[in-house]
């Protein structure tokens, strides 16, 4: 049995401002230690129940905040940035679950802890549902026909992805009480939780369906400032609607995916 874990930092237990997500300093020292711990749980947890092969995509930032010594050996890391497949590289049809840890709630979140999508510049919906990247993760793991077996994060994404996900193990790392702010859970009472939700999760497994999306998708793409909104323009197949929005069509998830993070590169490039 193979198992993928996709894994971001700003869903992570005790993570509640950006000091805490990047750079050179103890805050990020500290919080990629909870980061390894916390997808460590999972590993061990998912080995336990019979999985032979895991895949850890270290998703976060530069994809470089994993400390692969401490994982079981077993597991194969994904790491470094600017991957033109992030998030969904080598995930296929041989994998039979996938888990989505650390996850943080949509652009524009009220309440949500450090919500983004890709950038916090920019939103986007599916035929006019607003999607973050665990929708579009999960939507990509669909099409390959792997169910999304376990998430984690804060309660704000949590409630997102039980709409969109409602069959999914979830663990709860902290309560959302603002943008920067939360009620955190013990660190090891977290990493205790994700190993038992996973072992039950991979029990259960085989009764959650992946999450599906078929024909040609409608995307609509909003950015938050005009002047930012200029540079979309560039893409080929994007179609203007007004002063900071534009939709696209694609055939596939995977060209939806590729389209949202050229989007986010693009807003967020220093010229
Ligand atoms: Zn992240």
């Amino acid at each position: 049995m193979k198992i993928y874990v996709i894994a971001d930092m700003e869903g992570v237990s005790g993570v509640v401002s950006p000091e805490q997500t990047g750079g050179a300093s103890w805050l990020y020292e500290n919080a990629r230690m909870q980061y390894t711990r916390e997808i460590k749980a999972v590993c061990e947890a998912a080995i336990s129940a019979g999985a032979e092969e895991i895949y850890v995509n270290d998703f976060h930032g530069n994809g470089l905040n994993l400390m692969p010594d401490a994982l079981p050996r077993e597991v194969m890391i994904i790491k470094g940035g600017f991957r033109p497949s992030s998030g969904y590289d080598l995930l296929d049809e041989t994998f039979s679950g996938l888990v989505m840890l650390g996850i943080h709630a949509r652009t524009g979140t009220y309440g949500g802890v450090l919500p983004h999508t890709y950038t916090g510049k920019m939103s986007f919906e599916i035929f006019g549902q607003p999607v973050g990247e665990f929708d579009v993760l999960a939507l990509l793991a669909g099409e390959k026909k792997v169910p999304v077996i376990l998430i984690s994060g804060d309660s704000k994404a949590l409630q997102q992805a039980g709409t969109s996900l409602p069959s999914t193990p979830g663990v709860i790392t902290k309560y959302s009480i603002g943008t920067e702010g939360a009620l955190c859970m013990h660190p090891d009472r977290v990493c205790e939780l994700l190993r038992d939700e996973t072992k039950r999760a991979i029990k259960i497994m085989s009764s959650i369906e992946p999450a599906q999306i078929s024909g040609a998708i409608q995307l609509k793409v909003n950015v938050a400032d005009v002047c930012l909104s200029s540079r979309i323009e560039w893409i080929p197949g994007l179609k203007r609607i007004d002063d900071t929005s534009f939709e696209f069509t694609g055939r596939n998830m995977k060209e939806i995916a590729n389209l949202m993070y050229g989007c986010a590169t693009l807003v967020e490039a220093k010229f």
